[in-house]
């Protein structure tokens, strides 16, 4: 079996054997501390019995620990140029699977289907930086196809969807993940844990997929007022929401939108930073009412 990549000599060797440069544009950060590594498996609570989902195997780091630790890996990586890297640090291990493509265009419910019979996957990884939000949303779209998401971000990022309405960095995002899941914070992470050093520092969260809706509201119109709030969060709740609903055919104006907040015991002058999920999903439903009266 071949030698274990999760220490600085284990990476340089491999970088230097295949003349490889960590690729910006793909975010590349290659962790080289097996501590952070063993620390990610564990929280991520693996077994034989699991099929793991890998985002961004890289040159196949924590991979190799997976491939250890559950019944299948199927690590899903953009670049290419790294097959022949991860053909050589994986050979032997035959339970894993890598698909070249990209995670955003990858269909997760036939991967659940055809690597795990249907059943939830565990997502573990060391995420691209470049791109965390739109793979987090991608992942909670199909929120059905994962048990948990087990994800390295950065530490500012980690600090906006771990916020709550209480916090600076409170927004849309932490709303997201708070509606699909509940997320707990494992470890932070400093830069000297990869090769090439990142800029920022890190963090490991894990996000326990909720197996219903937290709230009652109707998701589609519930994340349009969401987004709309947040897009324009230095106004108003009131002027953000009636300046229309992006993503939604309905829409609401100022004085519906004040009433429903008199009606919830809010200022009509609240700024969307201040309201919970919890008062997001109860102002969508008296937003809701006046189209379920109307039918
Ligand atoms: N897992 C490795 C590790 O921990 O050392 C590498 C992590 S590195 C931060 C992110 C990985 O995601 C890179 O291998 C990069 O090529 C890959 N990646 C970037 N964009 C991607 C995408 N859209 N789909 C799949 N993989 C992607």
């Amino acid at each position: 079996m071949s030698e274990l990549l999760a220490s600085p000599h284990g990476t340089m060797a491999v970088l230097n054997e295949f003349g490889l440069r960590a690729k910006k544009k793909y975010g590349q950060n290659f962790l080289i501390n097996r501590g952070v590594v063993d620390q990610i498996i564990d929280a991520a609570d693996i077994s034989e019995d699991d099929c793991v989902l890998e985002i961004g195997p890289g040159i196949g780091t924590m991979t190799q620990l997976l491939s250890e630790a559950a019944g299948h890996v199927v690590a899903v990586e953009i670049d290419h140029s790294l097959e022949p890297v991860l053909n050589r640090t994986l050979e032997d291990r035959d339970n894993v699977t890598i698909l070249f493509q990209d995670i955003l265009k990858t269909d997760l419910k036939k991967a659940a289907v055809e690597y795990n019979q249907g059943r939830p996957l565990k997502c573990v990884a060391n995420l691209p930086y470049y791109i965390t939000t739109p793979i987090l949303l991608q992942l909670f779209q199909e929120a059905d196809c994962f048990e948990s998401i087990t994800v390295m971000v950065q530490k500012e990022v980690a600090d906006r969807i771990l916020a709550t309405e209480k916090d600076r960095e409170y927004g849309a995002l932490s709303l997201a993940v708070r509606y699909y899941s509940e997320p707990e914070l494992v470890c932070m992470v400093s830069p000297g844990s990869f090769i090439p050093r990142p800029g920022v520092d890190s963090a490991v969260l894990k996000l326990n997929i909720r197996k219903g809706a937290p709230v009652d509201a109707d998701e589609a119109f519930l994340f349009a007022l969401i987004r709309a709030a947040f897009n324009q969060r230095r106004k108003t709740l009131a002027n953000a929401l009636s300046h229309g609903l992006d993503g939604s055919d309905e829409a609401v104006t100022r004085e519906e939108v004040q009433g429903a907040l008199e009606k919830m015991g809010l200022s009509p002058t609240i700024r969307g930073e201040k309201l919970s999920l919890e008062q997001y999903a109860e102002l969508s439903r008296h937003l809701r009412q006046k189209y379920e009266s109307a039918v």
